[in-house]
């Protein structure tokens, strides 16, 4: 069974909490049109407690295809995880969009929490009691890194750093992934032009039991690429 614990919302700042050393490397303008076109557009997530369960379902509106997304990822996972908990979803935004208090992000319907799985593909929030070499389930929480970057869709996973560096030694030391796959899943803080890329995991503070999965705000998001399928 899964265990909400402390009922979110995670707390997470992306917009500020991004590594400093690469000032320039800022979130996307979640002012943007095109972006302002997706949140007129959201959907409220089903109720699918086979597959996942929802923090909070008032805080469960998004874009069309990152619904589709949270979807598609949840279906393969418990396809390939047939023993772990449902994953746990917890803010996206809340109907209309607008500011979600607790975020800075999650305003628009393309910004979605996500937690991690500890020990024996469990899925609860850890309150106080952040994840790390003794408690996360490396092969849950890989694969569900792998299934969302491979939709095509996300632009970028925020997670804490010291998490990514034992995720990225973790994958290269079970033969999950090459070093030259390690290096654009999991680029380095301090790597240049990272605004121009899509599809990896970077670091942020206060992102040490979920993710926060931040989807592309584009027409080339639409359509669900056939990995996660
Ligand atoms: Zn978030």
């Amino acid at each position: 069974m899964s265990q909400a614990g402390a009922l979110g919302p995670w707390r997470d700042d992306p917009l500020v909490a991004i590594d400093r050393a690469s000032p320039v490397d800022a979130l996307p303008d979640v002012g943007a049109p095109v972006c302002a076109s997706v949140a007129r557009s959201m959907v409220s997530l089903e109720t699918r407690p086979d597959l996942y369960t929802l923090v909070n379902p008032a805080h469960a509106w998004g874009a069309p295809y990152l619904a589709d997304l949270l979807v598609a990822t949840a279906e393969e996972m418990a396809i390939l995880l047939p023993e772990a908990d449902p994953i746990l979803i917890g803010d996206v935004s809340q109907r209309g969009g607008g500011a979600l208090a607790g975020h800075l992000t999650h305003n628009m319907g393309i910004d979605v929490d996500i937690g991690l799985y500890t020990l024996a593909g469990k899925q609860r929030i850890t309150g106080f009691e952040p994840l790390g070499k003794s408690n996360l389930d490396f092969e849950a929480s890989w694969l569900l890194i792998k299934n969302l970057l491979s939709s095509g869709r996300v632009e970028f996973i925020l997670l804490d750093q010291g998490l990514i560096d034992l995720l990225r030694k973790w994958a290269l030391g079970n033969g999950r992934m090459t070093v030259a796959e390690a290096d654009r899943v999991f680029p380095s803080p301090n790597t240049p032009h990272l605004w121009e890329r899509t599809g990896y995991v970077r670091n942020a503070a206060n992102h040490r039991d979920h993710i926060h999965v931040r989807v592309r705000c584009d027409e080339a998001g639409t359509e669900l690429a056939t990995a996660v399928r």
